[in-house]
């Protein structure tokens, strides 16, 4: 592939950090609404979660307009990445997706056996989707499409996207991992959902860590096949990694829409700004959809990231094709105000 990570493992637990702007993190989570419900919610704790959860496969099936029989709930959207590829690569095979890529499903493939097949991302930064389906072989057991991209912020234009999953699943699953999508207008239309409903063998999945700020919390979930989502619960138990505390959370945040609208405003508000910015200081920002943006740096990666992170600002670098590339996380205003001073100190 062109691109590794150069913040090393340790970093991720970094220090307290004055802007911590590493992880995508919505800075402004959980909801008011979420912290409630949750603190009542303890005192039940002495229960398993199985009603919580069908509670809250019930309020997703709704929303996403398919069964509950359609849902899988997990602790985080990395939870279901990981169950997606035990069931997929139990003897070897190959992952297709983009290069870059979000890792953990190819990281987990990898380490079951698997190999992985990247196809590296246009000069627009959305998916080859033509490069991609050439790249699918005998071998292939899964394909793997993160969109918006992480850790490029990067989309793919979403008619094109639904006719390659459409096309291609009828030879192999397509895992769309829509972690961000609601950071975009109109989001629900760019979703792959509606394939899910078609009947195609498109696996959905999304999570509360991103516009709902609940990422400690750990709920995601998947629209997938029932047949896809069997193979899963047939041999692990869905509900009982999950917490009645968190559910009830992640229930509460459903209903509560003002909320994550104000923190998709915020959000884009902070990005442009650090766009504007980092863009007039000279660099080539890549056009974000996301809650962070990337972008290539003029300094050696580690010194960059150490001089950051002195400063109390984490962040996370890159090495693509060679160079290296900040990862900025939009924290609040406050924190990208900061974030920008520190970078124009360090880069000076
Ligand atoms: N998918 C993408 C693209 C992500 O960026 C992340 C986290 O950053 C995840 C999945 C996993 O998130 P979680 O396990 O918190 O749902």
């Amino acid at each position: 592939s062109s691109f590794y990570e150069i913040t090393p493992r340790e970093d991720f637990n970094a220090p307290r950090m004055l802007a911590r702007l590493s992880a995508n993190e919505n800075p402004y989570g959980p909801s008011p609404a979420v912290v409630e419900a949750i603190k009542e919610a303890v005192v039940t704790g002495n229960r398993y979660a199985h009603r919580d959860a069908s509670d809250l496969i019930e309020m997703i099936a709704k929303k996403e307009g398919v069964s509950p029989k359609h849902i899988m709930l997990g602790p985080g959207s990395s939870d279901l990445l990981e169950k997606m590829a035990f069931v997929s690569f139990p003897s070897g095979g190959n992952i297709v997706s983009a290069d870059p890529a979000y890792m953990s499903i190819i990281s987990t493939a990898r380490a079951l056996g698997a190999s992985w097949k990247p196809v590296k991302l246009k000069s627009d930064y959305s998916h080859d989707l033509m490069a991609m389906k050439s790249a699918i072989d005998n071998d292939t057991k899964l394909v793997y499409v993160c969109n918006p991209n992480n850790p490029t912020g990067s989309i793919t234009a979403s008619d094109k996207l639904r006719t390659f999953c459409s096309d291609v699943s009828t030879k192999v699953p397509v895992f769309v991992d829509e972690a961000y999508l609601e950071f975009l207008d109109d989001s629900q239309s760019h979703s792959m959902v509606d394939l899910v409903t078609k009947g195609d063998d498109v696996i959905v999945a999304r999570t509360f860590s991103k516009i709902h700020g609940m990422a400690g919390l750990r709920i995601g979930y998947i629209v997938a096949q029932p047949e896809r989502i069997s193979a899963i619960t047939d041999k692990v138990r869905s509900t009982m990694g999950l917490c009645s505390t968190s559910l009830k959370g992640a229930i509460a945040s459903m209903s509560d829409a003002q909320f994550t609208a104000e923190c998709k405003k915020l959000n884009t508000e902070c990005r442009n700004y650090v766009v504007d910015k980092i863009t007039s200081l000279g660099y080539d920002v890549i056009p974000s959809s996301t809650s962070f943006v990337l972008f290539p740096i003029a300094m050696d990666g580690m010194d960059f990231m150490k001089a950051m992170n002195e400063s109390g600002v984490s962040i996370r670098v890159f090495s693509i094709d060679e160079k290296p590339y900040c990862r900025v996380s939009m924290g609040t205003m406050e924190e990208m105000e900061y974030f920008v001073e520190t970078f124009e100190k360090v880069t000076a």
